[in-house]
């Protein structure tokens, strides 16, 4: 079908894909101009950044290996006096969400550029958006400056990736490709880069389950990944994105896992509304998407309950309230009962009707 008028934004970032691209960091460190690159990792990553550094030889100005959750202003500003300390002029991210979050916030304040090495699948490596902490409070900011210049996928780090985390990190990369179907913002392109995305995760994710060093499972995986991670970047996210947001900050709870527990229950709530958007994604997983969806997470055996995250019941009415204060775009729009509803069927882990 031939599309009707659209606008398509589309990032700058530079992708380099496949097993063993890891080798070329060196390159494209040298292709940004950069003289002395400081690699940043988690500390449980830290040998994978030792190694990458020693692999840089005289492009290399050192390690910080301190990135951590929800990236702390602290964190940085330690990581920002290395980075003066070694005469670094960029940073190579070798992690997941929270390393490339590290990277975003360093160039935030410094236009250093970043090469990014993503080994899970959260997809922050393709937005121009940094979400920070300072004294416990969250705050989102994006620029150009924030998006990373060169991204170089190797499925090779991401095969060392636990299988559980591969699996809910992955349905955290899912969404971003379901309400980039819907967004008000959205592309023709982007919904086929959704779809595709979404393909290559259902394809994955039970592969992976079976045996998580299935090389070709793991490249499609990443590759979803990165298509997800293209739809995050390039349009606005509703009411799964905000709904996470607001659980997380409120109740501290784990990115991925939390991200994987609402999906079915966000698009079940959306699906009557944006049935049109979303059939592409019932045609991958099934129809209703909200109950195939849930099928699908449960196939893949990830949790599936908010009760398991240690969320009480009483804690819901908090969260429904809160959720509904600041209204946002949303293809059916929020109302306080039917938010409450959603929270009470994900606490439960019902299947969404
Ligand atoms: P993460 O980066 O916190 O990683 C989780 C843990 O897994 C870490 O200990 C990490 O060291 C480890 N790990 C990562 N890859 C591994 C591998 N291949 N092998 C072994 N261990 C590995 O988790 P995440 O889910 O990737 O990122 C979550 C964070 O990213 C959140 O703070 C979230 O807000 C942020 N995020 C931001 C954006 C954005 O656009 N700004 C997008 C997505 C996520």
């Amino acid at each position: 079908s031939r599309p009707s008028a659209f606008t398509h934004t589309a990032g700058p970032a530079r992708v380099l894909f496949g097993r063993g691209s890891l080798g070329r960091v060196g390159e494209e460190v040298e292709r940004l101009g950069v003289r002395r690159a400081l690699v940043l990792t988690t500390p449980p990553q830290a040998d994978d950044g030792a190694r990458l550094a020693q692999s840089l030889g005289n492009l290399r100005a050192g390690q910080f290996a301190g990135a951590t959750m929800h990236t702390p202003v602290e964190v940085t500003l330690e990581a920002l006096e290395v980075l003066r300390r070694t005469g670094a002029d960029g940073v190579v991210s070798l992690g997941g969400g929270s390393t490339t979050g590290l990277g975003k916030a360093i160039a935030a304040r410094t236009g250093v550029p970043q090469v990014v090495v993503p080994t899970t699948y959260a997809g922050s490596e393709v937005t121009a958006v940094l979400g920070e902490t300072e004294n416990g409070v969250k705050t989102t900011r994006s620029g150009p400056e924030i998006l990373p210049e060169t991204v170089i996928y190797d499925p090779v780090l991401s095969d060392t990736l636990p299988v559980p985390l591969s699996v809910t990190s992955g349905l955290n990369a899912m969404a971003h490709a379901l309400e980039g179907l819907y967004a008000r913002d959205g592309s023709p392109i982007y919904s086929v880069l959704a779809t595709e995305g979404l393909k290559s995760f259902r394809d994955a994710l039970p592969r992976l389950l079976e045996d998580g060093s299935d090389q070709d499972a793991r490249d499609a995986a990443l590759y979803g990944a990165w298509l997800c991670g293209t739809v995050l970047g390039g349009v606005g996210m509703s009411v799964h994105h905000k709904l996470c947001h607001t659980l997380g900050g409120r109740l501290d709870l784990p990115h991925a896992e939390t991200h994987s527990i609402m999906l079915p229950h966000t698009i079940a709530y959306v699906a009557g509304a944006a049935r049109t958007e979303l059939a592409p994604a019932a045609q991958v997983f099934g129809d209703p998407i909200g109950g195939a969806l849930h099928d699908f997470t449960t196939s893949v055996g990830a949790p599936l309950r908010l009760a398991d995250l240690g969320v009480t019941e009483l804690e819901l009415d908090g969260v429904a309230d809160l959720a509904v204060t600041a209204p946002y775009w949303s293809p059916r729009p929020l109302d306080r009962d039917g938010i409450r509803e959603l929270l009470q069927n994900a606490w439960d882990g019902n299947r969404p009707v």
